[in-house]
């Protein structure tokens, strides 16, 4: 079988990677921004606006989709790039962040995790296996493995055991793809109705499946996590329970222990990160893709990235400002429009507004990664790495939640 992930050139001053992901809707290449779909849509973004922006690839919530609109309605539409019209890459994580963030926790068990949704109250049950066969029925080019995000702070003893059952989980998730990936070969030969048709062309799928390293923000629990996850052989590695509330040290910290044991040949994924800076950085420690809500869930308070930090747009220092939100950007929102009338569309609580600073959001973090991979390719990543995070300080960040 082909190798799915090849690596085009290493950086000699830092562990920064220019690599390349192949996946059944497309290549992405690494380093990679993933614009965030929650719930099928990257929030006042079309699929359309997303390609043009050069987005190489998305990610939907399982969880959200999961409980609205439900399996049976995506299916309907023949699995999640049709239904919402989008024929690149898409990743999909297991539900497990968000059971533990935002349903109502019945029960963590050795076999799954029993809740009840945030929409209606429904009682649920997701185990490594269902969190598979969701994936699989979503159609999603990276499939991620059931993990147990630990909250922070997290007591030693709690997130030794959680992260040797995230460990146990992710066995389950491989051995359910193996068993159905020979299933589904069998399946595909004698479709007897429309549904069998479409399941058993979604089961077909060349999906890939990540695992997920957990252990909180001890060194030794990250080492081990990683080492047993990267024993059972994934497609790639994610490190998971980062960014969620710890200091800015222990999240470099937690990637750090667990990098060196990553292999080489495989992509990685920092989950739900971060600030332009953190981003850079983490590529400095090895990191391949990244997915994180802040370019959209800023813009939907006005604020703006720039490379020498974050804009209020609501300030009224922007008032009379006829510049565009950052000088020479090639967004749709800085070719055509002032600050000033951006401001006024943000106070006036018009839609146009937060579209126009998502626009400009999510363009300056894919086209930092654009930048990224030319820095990497001509060695210079390191330098730039520097100058960016100084000159990003050089304005008040606003508070990352
Ligand atoms: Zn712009």
């Amino acid at each position: 079988m082909p190798e799915n992930f090849e690596l085009l050139a290493a950086d000699l001053h830092s562990k920064a990677r220019r690599g390349r992901l192949s996946t059944a809707h497309g290549v992405i290449e690494t380093p990679a921004f993933i614009p965030v779909g929650t719930q099928g849509s990257v929030k006042g973004v079309s699929p359309r606006e997303l390609r043009e922006l050069d987005a190489q690839i998305i990610l939907g919530n399982t969880y959200h989709l999961f409980v609205r609109p439900g399996l049976d309605v995506i299916k309907h539409f023949g699995g999640l790039h049709k239904f919402v019209n989008w024929d690149g890459p898409i990743l999909t994580d297991s539900g497990g962040y968000q059971i533990f963030s935002l349903a109502k926790l019945r029960k963590i068990t050795e076999n799954g995790v029993e809740f009840q949704n945030h929409v209606d109250g429904a009682r649920a049950f997701i185990s490594p296996e269902i969190a598979m066969e969701i994936q699989r029925a979503l159609g999603s080019d990276i499939v991620m493995a059931l993990d147990e995000c630990v909250p922070y702070p997290c007591e030693y003893d709690y997130a030794a055991q959680s992260a040797e059952m995230t460990t146990r989980w992710a066995k389950r998730c491989k051995q359910w793809t193996k068993e159905n990936a020979e299933r589904s070969t069998s399946n595909a030969q004698r479709p007897t109705s429309e549904t069998d048709s479409i399941n058993s062309q979604l089961s077909t799928l060349n999906q890939l499946l990540f695992g997920i390293v957990q252990g909180a923000t001890f060194e030794n629990l990250r080492k081990a996590s990683a080492q047993q996850i990267v024993e059972l052989d994934f497609d790639g590695y994610a490190i998971g329970g980062v960014s969620v509330g710890e200091p800015e040290e222990e999240m470099m910290r937690a990637v750090e222990s667990a990098e060196p044991f990553l292999p080489g040949d495989k992509p990685r994924y920092a989950m739900g990160l971060g600030t332009p800076p953190q981003l850079l950085e983490m590529i400095g420690r090895g990191m391949d893709m990244f997915d994180c809500v802040l370019p959209t869930r800023l813009a939907r308070n006005g604020t703006a990235f720039a490379a020498a930090g974050t804009l209020n747009l609501k300030n009224a220092e922007f008032i009379l400002d006829k510049n565009p939100i950052e000088e020479n950007c090639a967004c749709p929102a800085c070719r055509e429009f002032s600050r000033g009338y951006i401001r006024h569309l943000i106070k006036a609580e018009e839609i146009l507004g937060l579209r126009l600073i998502t626009l400009h959001n999510l363009h300056f973090y894919l086209n930092l990664m654009n930048g990224v991979r030319t820095e990497i390719e001509r060695g210079t990543f390191d330098q730039f790495r520097k100058a960016f995070v100084a000159e990003y300080k050089t304005r008040d960040a606003v508070t990352v939640e």
